[in-house]
């Protein structure tokens, strides 16, 4: 059972918090998805997704791929709150930029406790979000589930707002920091080139400056439509 992981070991956590990002939609995690998001072998993950479900943390029916069982969500969104937690921390606290917080948290959310993760959220004031904008599961195991759609998605003429960017690379989110997309942040889509060729977005509104952006880094923003507020009867 679960007990034959009391501190979970680093790979586990890795595992788990994967597993989670693949199947948050609903889906079961392929092991091929597993094994590119962790860089590790097929095979190495096969052998891993046995011992998972041993200890009840994944339901894995074979052809089907993986899922996390009721204690391996528990898990897993343990280790996300401490990771976004220090990722705010970093941010807020020690001024890290945005491009810089993910790797230093992936090594630190091993090996800070609960309790130092809990000072730092109360030093806080419980942030709800990351620097990227996504939701931070509460200390009681609670996560806010995004109603959202990526800019790709986004029609002409429609107005929305960025919730989250889901991206880690350095180099693109200094991209889109220089380009002012960043969550909170209010926009309208001008035009889609069609076979997801770029988006012309305005920053803004219609009033802004139009720029274009690439369909593949569209797909990582997460965005919210943005009620009108008409003044005019
Ligand atoms: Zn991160």
């Amino acid at each position: 059972m679960a007990d034959d992981f009391p501190t979970l070991s680093r790979s586990v956590e890795d595992y788990l918090k994967v597993i989670y990002g693949l199947s948050e939609k609903g889906a079961a995690a392929a092991t091929s998805q597993i094994a590119d998001s962790l860089d590790v072998q097929p095979a190495s993950v096969s052998g891993m997704i046995k011992r998972l479900a041993e200890s009840g943390y994944v339901e894995h029916a074979p052809y089907h791929g993986v899922r996390l069982s009721p204690e391996g969500t528990r898990e897993a969104l343990r280790i996300i709150r401490r990771h976004r937690i220090l990722e705010t921390y970093l941010s807020q606290r020690l001024s890290y930029s945005w491009d810089d917080v993910h790797d230093e948290a992936e090594r630190l959310e091993h090996a800070a406790s609960d309790e130092l993760i809990d000072r730092m959220a109360r030093a806080l004031n419980d942030p709800r979000h990351d620097p990227h904008g996504a939701p931070i599961p509460t200390r009681e195991g609670s996560v806010e589930v995004a109603d959202d759609l990526t800019l790709a998605e986004v029609g002409p003429g429609e107005r929305v707002q960025i919730r989250a960017v889901r991206d880690n690379d350095p180099d693109r989110l200094r991209y889109l920091k220089a380009r002012g997309l960043l969550p909170g942040v209010i926009l309208s889509v001008d035009s889609r080139a069609p076979f997801n060729g770029p988006i012309t977005i305005r920053l803004g509104g219609p009033g802004g400056s139009a720029q274009a952006i690439g369909h593949e880094i569209a797909t990582r923003i997460r965005v919210a439509g943005v009620q009108e507020h008409r003044t005019d009867p």
